[in-house]
């Protein structure tokens, strides 16, 4: 295991004293290997715009679908590729092969925008921008078709770099999306001097919507004050149908959730953009 944390010297993982530590770098290690055999894939979860109930947008989620051990969730290895240095691969991996998806999309005619998610340790390297350009570029996709995910807690921190590299992403032209908002330590007022766009308000304050009467007053209150700010907000975790009448009553621009769509492969989640287009075309709401 020589190799871990090697292409990233200031990891923080520390293997001394972590008792889980020889799974984890089995794990970390088998983490590459599935890279370098291109055993990862991306499934992308619908994102629906309530003005007119079309889907234009898709987040990519990482799914590893491993030999032996069949799927691992994304919750199980990406925070330990944070912490061991592996990360910055994995996001390579994940920027070339959505932004070679939205290639795709765009060139079949589907208006999507794709989101990707990003992890805090992405924004300590400054060479970031220069791959994102370089990769849209070479796949010949507009900026403004992708979105970049951060959580709170990645763009709190403030140090130098990372806001410096945010800029550089939103200069390029591409829109920043604060996910998992409320849950975390970030404030409006702060990060209105990021060049963010977008907040997704985390699914802890949508999953009892049709029932919780403070969870509803918070989110209409995010909802209005995001807004007023100048944000476009997207609901996450929206499962019920009181969930969805909820948000569209409230004015919310988007919705994601089981109750649209889980996480698709591209085939699928292709086929279902082709109803809602045909239903539109139609004139009938999909
Ligand atoms: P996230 O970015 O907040 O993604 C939303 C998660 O909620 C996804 O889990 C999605 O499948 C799940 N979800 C969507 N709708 C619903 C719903 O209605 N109900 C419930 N209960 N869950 C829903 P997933 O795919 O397991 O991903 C978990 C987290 O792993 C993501 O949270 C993100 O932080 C991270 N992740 C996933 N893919 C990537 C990636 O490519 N790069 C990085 N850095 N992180 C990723
Ligand atoms: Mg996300
Ligand atoms: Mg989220
Ligand atoms: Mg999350």
């Amino acid at each position: 295991f020589a190799a871990l944390g090697a292409e990233d010297p200031v990891a923080v993982y520390d293997a001394g004293t972590d008792p889980h530590r020889p799974e984890r770098l089995t794990l970390m290690s088998e983490l590459r290997e599935a890279l370098d055999r291109n055993q990862l894939r991306l499934h992308y979860q619908p994102k629906l715009r309530l003005a007119d109930e079309r889907i234009d947008g898709a987040e990519a989620l990482l799914r590893w679908q491993h030999p032996l051990r069949g799927a691992i969730p994304p919750d199980a290895f990406i925070p330990l590729a944070e912490r061991t240095g592996n990360i910055r691969r994995v996001t390579r991996w994940v920027l070339a092969s959505a932004i070679a998806q939205a290639h795709e999309w765009a060139a079949r005619g589907h208006e999507l925008r794709i989101a990707i998610n990003l992890s805090a340790r992405d924004l300590d390297d400054a060479d970031l921008p220069t791959r994102v350009a370089d990769l849209l570029s070479l796949h010949a996709v507009a900026p403004r078709t992708i979105v970049l995910e951060l959580t709170e807690s990645a763009v709190m921190g403030e140090p130098d770099t990372a806001v410096q590299v945010l800029k550089r992403l939103a200069d390029l032209g591409i829109d920043l999306a604060i996910d998992d908002f409320g849950i975390g330590q970030s404030s409006l007022a702060y990060l209105r001097r990021l060049p963010v766009r977008e907040i997704k308000i985390d699914r802890f304050f949508t999953q009892k919507l049709g029932e919780d009467v403070g969870d509803r007053t918070l989110v209409r209150s995010i909802v209005e004050l995001g807004h007023r700010l100048g944000y476009r907000v997207t609901a996450e975790g929206i499962e019920t149908r009181a969930a969805f009448e909820y948000l569209r009553e409230v004015g919310c621009d988007h919705v994601q959730g089981y109750y649209i769509a889980t996480a698709l492969e591209p085939d699928a989640l292709e086929a279902m953009l082709g109803r809602d287009e045909s239903a539109a075309a139609r004139g009938v709401r999909a």
